[in-house]
């Protein structure tokens, strides 16, 4: 893409009530544009960084057998009645229609998918399913000054998963936990799996909490193993020996990326989603739920992948793999940079070309602003040579000179 068609502009400054870092970076660089507290677009380069993310999902929820749908946003009164949520949610927002009718815009959705379920499920042979969705949800959270942290409304990828017996959903939940493990990975985040409260008939939930000073939750964890505890329910304290390997557990601020829950019959129960065993007997399905955040993952990467001049990428969820500058004003030099351009874009290289008619200062910094893991540069110092200057955003590394030929190469084999 051609940053000069791009709909997007970098600034200097945001406004005062911005106060969190992601959302300063990201609306710096032109990803986010803020609505409103807790609302925000997502402009070009921030969608392709959302859907990059959720499509890193969407692929392991599918490697576990999820099968993708997409339920309603709005949902009747009466499901969440027939809970006892509709009242038990505070973050709930309701909404009133035509001919005096109420709803809910979704901010989970249990009730929507257990009666779907139950439309669909009869015997035992009709288990296990797992179905998801990545939907926005909406949720009235009283504080919403951390960015895309917390969202009031936000995209959420929710799972959940119904089971002839608890021991199906205990080996299947063990699944889960570890695709979600590889899901952060993949984006570079090192994910502590904390137990937490809100399991509703386990003793724990899982919560997967990645560490970072800007975060709201405070964990106790291993600093050998990685086991964790969230500090509302935690019987540890800082100092104390873990219990899996004996080393030191430490105190930490973390943001919980994803969150993990062994429902049980909590649901099947209200919506009577009930089969026929293998005896013709009747039984609720037990269920679970499994929930991850999108666009808080993407305020969380920003929150640790930075540096004073902006946002660094890990590879897999960048805008772009190449940011290429054009630095001057020769049109022979503008020539070789756009032929570049063109043969890495044909051979499926995503590369972002700043083609634009500003200063190389200008174009410098908002490169480091935007944070594309490699920038190519092609000016008068290496344009004679048939060279580009090649150098990773936020390496330590210097600028390394390199033919043209081969930074199509390189790039070539690294898609591979
Ligand atoms: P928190 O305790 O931070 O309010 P939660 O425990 O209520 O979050 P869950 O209901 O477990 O959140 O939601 C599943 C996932 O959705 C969370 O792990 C998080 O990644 C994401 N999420 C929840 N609330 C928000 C929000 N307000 N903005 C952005 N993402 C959110
Ligand atoms: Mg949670």
């Amino acid at each position: 893409m051609k940053q000069s068609q791009l709909f997007a502009k970098t600034s200097k400054s945001v406004s005062k009530d911005e106060v969190s870092l992601n959302a300063k970076l990201l609306i710096k660089a032109g990803f986010v544009d803020k609505l409103m507290a807790g609302v925000y677009t997502y402009l070009p380069l921030g969608l392709i960084v959302l859907r990059k993310i959720q499509n890193i999902i969407r692929e392991e929820m599918n490697a576990v057998d999820g099968q993708e749908i997409l339920m309603p946003a709005l949902t009747p009164k009466e499901n969440w009645i027939k809970t006892g949520r509709w009242d038990a949610i505070d973050v709930l927002f309701k909404l009133e229609g035509a001919g005096d009718k109420e709803y809910a815009l979704g901010s989970t959705h249990e009730e929507i998918v257990t009666p779907l379920v139950k439309k669909m499920v009869n015997s035992y042979k009709d288990l296990p399913v797992a179905v998801y969705q990545i939907q926005d949800k909406f949720r009235n959270e009283p504080r919403a000054k951390s960015g895309l942290l917390r969202g009031r409304e936000f995209s959420m990828k929710d799972l959940y998963s119904f089971h002839a017996d608890e021991a199906d959903l205990d080996s299947y939940y063990e699944k889960v936990k570890a695709a979600y493990l590889k899901i952060f990975q993949r984006m570079d985040l090192n994910a502590i799996v904390a137990e937490a409260s809100g399991g509703t008939f386990s003793k724990y939930s899982h919560e997967f909490q990645v560490l970072t000073e800007n975060g709201e939750d405070l964990i106790f964890y291993c600093e050998k193993c990685f086991y964790g505890q969230n500090k509302e329910i935690s019987e540890y304290k800082a100092g104390d020996k873990c219990p899996r390997c004996g080393a030191k557990m430490l105190e930490g601020k973390a943001i919980e990326v994803g969150n993990i829950f062994k429902l049980k019959t909590k649901f099947s129960e209200p919506f009577d989603l009930s089969f026929l065993d293998k005896n013709g007997k009747k039984k609720f399905a037990v269920m679970g739920c499994y929930g991850i955040g999108p666009s808080r993952i993407m305020g969380a990467i920003v929150e640790i992948h930075y540096d004073e001049a902006g946002i660094i990428w890990p590879t897999a969820i960048a805008p772009f793999s190449v940011h290429l500058l054009f630095l001057g004003k020769d049109d022979k030099i503008k020539k070789q940079c756009e032929s570049l351009y063109n043969v890495l874009s044909e051979n499926g290289i995503e590369v972002l070309y700043d083609d634009r008619d500003a200063s190389p200062g200008e174009k410098l910094k908002d490169s480091d602003l935007l944070g594309i893991p490699e920038r190519v540069i092609i000016s008068e110092r290496t344009f004679s040579d048939g060279m580009a200057e090649v150098k990773k955003r936020g390496g330590k590394e210097k600028a390394k000179l390199m033919k043209i030929d081969e930074i199509l190469k390189k790039n070539l084999e690294n898609r591979k």
